[in-house]
C-alpha cells in the first residue's frame, strides 16, 4: 500500500522524519537538498528533497506533550504519507548493547498508570500500578477504542528490517518501545518494564507521535537506536544519534527507490 502510495508523484506529499533534538536532526538536516525552515509555535520543520523526493525533517523537542503537538502540526501542514520517529534511547532489553536499533513493532505509553486505593500509611507500590490504555476517538463512526499500544505499518517494518545486515554499529532488532516522560536508572524496574509491557527501550516520543498517526491514519514507524544502557553500565553517548539518523537515511533512501 505505502510504497504504491509513495509512488505517486502527482502531489507534493512528503516523508516526514522526526527527531526530539539538533543531535537527532542535524545529519538529516543536512542530508536535503534545498532545505527550508519553518517554525510553528515551537516546533521547527525543514522542506526539502532527497533523491528528489519531497522530505520533511522535523524537530519535536523532547517528551510527549511536544511530540504530540508538532506530530499534529507536521500532518496538518504537510499531509505526511509516512511518518518515521527516530532517535536516542535507553537499553531495557538485556540482550541489548549501546549502538544496537530497535524497530518498533510497536509502541506503549508506559508512563500512564492506574493506582488501586490503599490507605494512609501503606506505602508506595509502583510494581502493582496497571497501565492505562489510551483511548482514542475513531474518525469513521466517533466509536471510542482502547489501545494498549500503537503498532507500526507492517510494509514500513518490514522494509525497514531489510537494512539489518548492512548496518554496522550493532545488531537491528524489531521490538517494543516505551514511551514516558521519564529517564529510568533503577535496573530494578527497568527489569519490571521489560517483564511487564515487553520494552525494548524506553525514551520519550514515540507512542504520542504514534498516536497522532493513528488518529490521521498516517503510516507510521519508529526507529531507535540504544543511546545508553543501565543493563551493560553504558552511559549515553551522542555518536548513537548520528548512527540512527545515518540508519534512517537508508531506509528512507530505499523506500525512495522502491517506489520509483
Ligand atoms: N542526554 C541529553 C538529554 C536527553 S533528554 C542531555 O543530557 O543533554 C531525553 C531525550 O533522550 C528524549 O528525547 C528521549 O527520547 C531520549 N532518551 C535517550 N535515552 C533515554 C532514556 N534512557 N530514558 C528516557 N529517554 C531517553
Amino acid at each position: 500500500m505505502i510504497l504504491k502510495k509513495l509512488a505517486i508523484a502527482s502531489d507534493n506529499q512528503p516523508i516526514l522524519i522526526q527527531g526530539a533534538m539538533d543531535m537527532e536532526t542535524n545529519v538529516l538536516i543536512n542530508a536535503l537538498k534545498s532545505p527550508k525552515e519553518v517554525t510553528i509555535g515551537s516546533w521547527t520543520f525543514w522542506e526539502g528533497t532527497i533523491d528528489n523526493y519531497p522530505i520533511v525533517i522535523s524537530r519535536t523537542e523532547i517528551g510527549l506533550a511536544n511530540a504530540a503537538a508538532s506530530t499534529t502540526l507536521g500532518i496538518e501542514k504537510y499531509e505526511p504519507r509516512a511518518i518515521i520517529n527516530q532517535g536516542t534511547s535507553g537499553g531495557h532489553d538485556p540482550e541489548l548493547y549501546r549502538g544496537d536499533i530497535v524497530i518498533g513493532a510497536t509502541s506503549l505509553n508506559m508512563g500512564a498508570y492506574k493506582v488501586q486505593y490503599s490507605e494512609k500509611g501503606q506505602g508506595i507500590h509502583p510494581q502493582n500500578w496497571d497501565n492505562f490504555n489510551v483511548v482514542m476517538r475513531l474518525r469513521k463512526n466517533g466509536e471510542l477504542v482502547d489501545h494498549s499500544h500503537f503498532a507500526a505499518d507492517p510494509e514500513l517494518l518490514a522494509h525497514a528490517m531489510e537494512y539489518a545486515d548492512d548496518y554496522q554499529h550493532g545488531k537491528v532488532v524489531k521490538g517494543v518501545i516505551g514511551s514516558a516522560d521519564e529517564w529510568n536508572r533503577e535496573v530494578d524496574r527497568i527489569n519490571w518494564f521489560h517483564n511487564t509491557f515487553g520494552t525494548s527501550v524506553e525514551e520519550m516520543e514515540t507512542s504520542s507521535a504514534a498516536l497522532v498517526a493513528q488518529a490521521y491514519e498516517v503510516p507510521f514507524i519508529g526507529i531507535r537506536i540504544l543511546s545508553n544502557t543501565d543493563q551493560h553500565k553504558q552511559d549515553f553517548d551522542p555518536v548513537t544519534a548520528k548512527h540512527s539518523q545515518e540508519f534512517v537515511l537508508d531506509v528512507v533512501k530505499g523506500l525512495i527507490e522502491k517506489s520509483s
